[in-house]
């Protein structure tokens, strides 16, 4: 009987990542066009340039005054000024204002020189060359000061930052029409089982369709990698073996799913019993996806999930997702955690803690959180409805409904 099938060290959770994350580093770094980086990673933090705005900005249509000139108007006596140019947007004032004097304005023009105050075109009448208003203004009213949102040099965006719509708007207004972003880490996924068939086979007695292949492809398009499906491989160790070596010398890293616990044909454990590489854990104290195992061949790493599709997407959201993160030079790697009242009793004790796929619920004002279905490994169809992990504490009674617990949050 071979001795790691069953000697195994089981690690914590905490351990298991931090062993992963220890094997971080960074991706390269390629520049894309500003266009195509949705969704990338910034492979630099972006500090301000200029401040923003870099000039006095007019926050409505109406007239640039001298605050001091309107001190007294009010709704029953008008003040008289003279117009002396008008101001629209992308101009250059060529005037400055002198008491007396005023500038119609548009939004978003440039304040001219002298004028400390915008009045809004709705509380004045023009009459040829004069305005008249009847509003004191402040001193300052209506105008956006230089650097109000950003002063120059503020950080604006960090290394690792995911890009959106938000950050996308900051890098196009910073003059980024290209961004440097770290390459997409290559995740070359393998699942592993004599029983798979490809998605468009049709059935077969004892057969089922491989689904954890397509799933974990999109955890890794989700964490900003690139996904390659490789072919499913039956149980055979020595094809596996094939297979890993060949893929690992195109891919950044490795997935499998299945053949990881005691079985006979638990082809990963066969594999891992010759690898010449370092075994980091080849055994979590969590539940579901204990077997899950982690080794390095060459820097590189290989993820050996679970085969069971819960417990898959649970050993890809702990361990893989912080890892691509890190590749990617996020320092935040770990899902958001949030305390939620559990809304259900979750009676099955268990001597590892678990991690529970749950949907979060708000009720009179809190977060709850419920498991999402049926809660066995073996489950795939709930894993849809799950926007957490809900934390249950090892020990022999579960946890009760009411009790606090922790959520990790998905999609974060
Ligand atoms: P294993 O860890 O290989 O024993 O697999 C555990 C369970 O997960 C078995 O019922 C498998 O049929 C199922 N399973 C393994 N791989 C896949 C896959 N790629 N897609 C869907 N189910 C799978
Ligand atoms: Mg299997």
């Amino acid at each position: 009987m071979s001795g790691i099938r069953f000697q195994r060290k089981a690690v914590s959770v905490l351990e298991a990542q931090q062993a992963v994350l220890g094997r971080v580093r960074h991706q390269e770094i390629e520049e894309v066009p500003l266009t195509e980086s949705f969704g990338r990673r910034l492979a630099a933090a972006v500090s301000a340039d200029q401040p923003m705005p870099h000039f006095r900005r007019s926050g409505v249509d109406g007239y640039a005054i001298c605050a001091s000139d309107s001190e007294p108007a009010s709704p029953e006596s008008s003040v008289t000024l003279e117009v002396v140019e008008h101001i629209y947007g992308g101009d250059v004032p060529q005037r400055s204002i002198q008491s007396g004097q005023a500038s119609r304005i548009m939004t978003g023009a440039v304040v001219p020189d002298g004028a400390d105050a915008v009045i809004m075109l709705e509380m004045t009448e023009t009459r040829e060359r004069h305005v008249y208003i009847r509003k004191r203004m402040a001193v300052g009213d209506n105008i956006t000061p230089i650097g109000q949102e950003v002063a120059a040099g503020e950080m604006l965006l960090q290394e690792g930052q995911t890009i959106g719509a938000g950050e996308t708007a900051i890098l196009a207004a910073f003059g980024y029409s290209s961004v440097p972003v770290y390459r997409k880490p290559r995740v070359a996924i393998i699942s592993t089982g004599s029983e798979l068939l490809d998605v468009g086979k049709s059935l077969e007695p004892g057969k089922i369709r491989n689904s954890n292949s397509y799933m974990l492809a999109c955890q890794v398009r989700e964490a900003g990698g690139e996904a390659i499906i490789m072919p499913k491989v039956p149980d055979d160790p020595a094809k596996l073996e094939e297979e890993l070596l060949n893929v690992m010398k195109e891919a950044d890293l490795v997935l499998t799913t299945g053949g990881v616990s005691v079985g006979d044909k638990d082809v990963l454990v066969d594999v891992f019993e010759r690898w010449e590489g370092e075994l980091l854990f080849n055994k979590v104290a969590m539940r579901p996806g204990s077997p899950t195992s982690v080794g390095v061949w060459k820097d590189k790493l290989l993820f050996a999930l679970s085969g069971n599709p819960g417990a898959c997407f649970v050993g890809f959201e702990l361990f893989v997702r912080p890892y691509l993160c890190g590749l990617m030079g996020c320092s935040a790697r770990m899902h958001k955690e949030v305390e939620a009242r559990l809304l259900t009793d979750y009676s099955k004790g268990s001597a590892y803690p678990r991690y529970v796929r749950g949907t979060l619920v708000m009720e009179h004002g809190m977060l709850g959180a419920k498991p999402a279905g049926m809660d066995k490994s073996s489950i795939m169809v709930s894993i849809k409805d799950a926007d957490c992990l809900i934390h249950i504490p090892a020990g022999g009674r579960g946890a009760s409904a009411g009790e606090m617990v922790k959520v990790l949050l998905l999609n974060h």
